[in-house]
Parts: C-alpha cells; structure tokens; sequence
C-alpha cells in the first residue's frame, strides 16, 4: 500500500464482512478510511432466516448501529461492477450511482440458495432469503401440504422449525442424498427420531428434475404434490468476480491464498461463502467466514503497520443444528469436519446451538471495544496439498 491514508473496500456486510470491517477499525485506528457497502442496511442473520419465515419475533440489527463509534463509513447500495484495473466498483444507491475507488478491497458479497438448478424453482418454489419473508409466512399460514428439497442444514432446521410452529401442516423433505448421510450413526438416528416425532416425512435418493405449480416432478416418473414448496438446496454466488476477471473455482468463488489474497489479484483479499482457499478448503458457512473475516482484519492491520501477514489457519470443532426451539443436535467433528460418534441432544444442544447465534451477533458489538477478541480453533488439519477436489457445477446442483 502506498498511499498515505489508504482507501479499504469493504463490500457485504453479512458475518464475515461486519467482522473484518469492525475488526480492522478497532485495530487500525486512524491508519485508514474504511467503507463498507451493502444491499441493505439491517444485518441479515441468516442462520435464522428459518426462525423468521416460522414468524418469530426477532431482534433487528442495524448495521449504522453496529458500526457506531468505529469510524467506517456505510454505504447503502447494490454493487454492479468490480473493475480491478482502475480499483473502483460502481454501485447503485437509491438515489444515485457512486464509483468508489480502492486501495485494497475486501470482497464479502457470500451467497445465496440456487434457485437455477432445476426447471421451474424460480416460479414456483420459495427461498429463505429476506425478500421472500413475508410472502413465504403468509403461504406458510394459508397452506396443507409444505414441500422442502434439500437435506442439508437449511432443509433440515426449517423442516422443523415449521413442523413446530405449523402444527396443522404436512411437511416432507426431498433429497437427492441419503439422508442424513454427513452425520455420525448416533446423529443420523437422533435426526430420524425427531423427523418422526414431530411427524415429518422423509424423501431421500430422489431426483426432482422439475418444479410445477403444485408439484415437484421425479427423475423416476412420479410426482411430490405441495401448496408451498420451500427450495433449501446448494448455495451459488455472484458472477461478479468472475466477471472482472479475478480467478475463481468452478462454483464462482474467488480463489485466495494463504494470506486470504487473491490469487490473480493481491490486492483483494476475498472471505466467507464467496472465496475459497485451496490450502485451507471451508465449507460454505458462518463457522468459517467469521475466523476469515477476523484473519483477514489481522493481516490488513499488520499491512498498515508494516509487519508481516501470517496464513489462515482454521480448524473445525463441531457442528450445530437446530431441530426446532425444543431440540438440537451437536455433532462433534474432526478439524477437517468428519463427523465423530459423539453428540449432544435435548437442551444442552438447544442451549449451545442458541448461544453460537447470540454470540455471531455479540461478537460484532464486542469487537468495537476490544479489536481482536474474537478467537476460533487453530488446530492442525490433515489437508492433502493439491488434491482438493472441488464439485463441479453439475456436482453442486445434484446435492440437494
Ligand atoms: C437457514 C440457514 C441456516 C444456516 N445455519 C448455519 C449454521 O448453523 N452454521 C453455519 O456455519 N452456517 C449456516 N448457514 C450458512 C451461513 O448463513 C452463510 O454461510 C453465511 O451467512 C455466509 O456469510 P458471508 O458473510 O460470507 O455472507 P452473507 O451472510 O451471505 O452476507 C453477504 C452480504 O453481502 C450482501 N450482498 C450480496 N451481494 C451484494 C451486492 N451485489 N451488493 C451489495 N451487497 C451485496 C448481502 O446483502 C449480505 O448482507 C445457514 C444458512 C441458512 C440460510
């Protein structure tokens, strides 16, 4: 960085955005003009989208409120354009158009559910995603027989977060894979136990190759009949990376180092769902975009002050699921996220899984006054060099 006040981008306020703007602000007080850019002016918690469409009341986040006293200047707007030659994007506010130049660039836009991989999802399905709130509550109200394709995380916790808040309602969730099949035996029974329990019907090694009015259609000739259908497969992301020309992998994620750079363009650190790191490969999901986030804000820091930049290092512990208010499951997994047989059910996992969602929120408020406090597990992974082996898009789009 040359020069004398350098100019950070920030663009996406989501988990791993917020983290590394309020971060960096913290610890590099003064040494540059911070601005972050998003669509919307609210933090959009979306390991609770599920929690809101089943109509509980919430608290909001402002972002401005969030930034308080940190210095970062907040822009609201859409960004159309990344020109990585001149260092500027364009962004669409609602009043005008702005371009906004950069020193350096800190690309967070994440992703969102892909409603393009099957015919018919974009006309007759819904997403958790904030636009469809309240049209989605309201089918949700209004309907007998609710359809959910996907079994990962997102299918999971909103079949049965609606089962419990829509008791009247029939719910079946369709996969294309075996249910259940990234948990541990013990986990994968616990899963099974509360499905039946709370009455939800299990579809799994089914094919949807089509999306009708009132029908998800089968690669087997058969159909899945619903009033709403909830579409909760694999997350995408935005072609604006690609678009400028950065170096991104086969799902659209800029491609980063070590160090979180990318690896075209030094210049732009990228973190959360919209990058990948080969020599520390993450699933797409808040648990690594926040420690991304944090990193990316340390090596920033240590640029500013002319010290060295350290590389990303990243362990997982465990994973957390929500099964409604009442239930959870906590399965423990290895640093390189293979499931172990131990877990944790009933109110303990509850408890923890509620407290990881308070603590994405609090952490943000915290880092205000203590830049740097936020810390996640370091420990050493058995990552194979070069043999990472990235799902094609076709890959993608069959796991839902
Ligand atoms: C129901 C549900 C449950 C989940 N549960 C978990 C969980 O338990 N654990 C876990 O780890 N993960 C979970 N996830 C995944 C997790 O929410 C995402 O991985 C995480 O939000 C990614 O963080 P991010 O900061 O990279 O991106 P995001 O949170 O997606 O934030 C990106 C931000 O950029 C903004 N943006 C995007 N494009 C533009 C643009 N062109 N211009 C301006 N602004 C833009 C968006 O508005 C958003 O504010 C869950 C997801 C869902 C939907």
């Amino acid at each position: 960085m040359n020069t004398q006040t350098p100019k950070i981008l920030i663009l996406g306020g989501g988990y791993a955005g917020l983290q590394a703007a309020i971060r960096l602000a913290g610890k590099a007080r003064g040494k540059a003009q911070i601005t972050l850019v998003n669509a919307v002016n609210t933090f959009v918690e979306r390991i609770r989208l599920h929690q809101r469409a089943a109509n509980q009341t919430l608290k909001q986040h402002s972002i401005p409120a969030l930034l308080k006293g940190t210095g970062i200047n907040f822009v609201q707007g859409w960004v159309n354009e990344l020109n990585p030659t001149q260092r500027e994007i364009k962004v669409n506010t609602e009043t005008d158009i702005q371009m906004l130049s950069y020193d350096v660039l800190i690309y967070a836009l994440g992703s969102f559910i892909d409603c393009d991989n099957a015919v018919g999802v974009r006309e007759h399905a819904y997403a958790l995603t904030p636009d469809d709130m309240t049209e989605l509550r309201n089918k949700l109200a209004n309907s007998e027989r609710l359809l959910i394709v996907g079994g990962g995380l997102t299918g999971i916790e909103a079949a049965t977060e609606f089962a419990e808040s829509y008791p009247n309602l029939k719910i079946t969730l369709a996969t294309s894979e075996s249910f259940g099949e990234r948990l541990s035996q013990k986990g994968r029974t616990h899963l099974h136990q509360v499905f039946a329990r709370l009455g939800i019907t299990i579809r799994d090694n089914v094919e949807i190759t089509e999306v009708t009015a009132n029908a998800a259609q089968l690669a087997n000739g058969s159909a899945l009949p619903f009033d709403t259908c909830l579409w909760a497969g694999s997350f995408a992301v935005s072609d604006l990376a690609r678009e400028a020309g950065l170096s991104v992998n086969e799902r659209g994620q800029i491609l980063i180092d070590a160090q979180l750079r990318s690896v075209s363009h030094p210049d732009i650190y990228a973190i959360g769902d919209a990058a990948f790191c080969p020599e520390m490969p993450t699933r797409m999901g808040c648990v690594a975009g926040m420690p991304m986030g944090s990193h990316a804000a340390d090596n920033l820091a240590a640029l500013l002050k002319g010290e060295a930049q350290t590389p990303f290092r990243f362990a997982y512990l465990v994973q957390c699921i929500s099964l409604g208010r009442n239930e959870g499951l906590v399965q423990m997994v290895t640093a390189d996220d293979k499931p172990k047989e131990q877990i944790l059910t009933g109110r303990l996992a509850v408890w923890i899984k509620e407290s990881i969602c308070l603590g994405t929120v609090w952490v943000l408020y915290a880092e205000r006054y203590l830049p740097g406090i936020y810390a996640w597990s370091k420990a050493e992974r058995n990552i194979q060099h070069g043999n990472i082996r990235e799902l094609s898009p076709d890959a993608v789009r069959n796991r839902v």
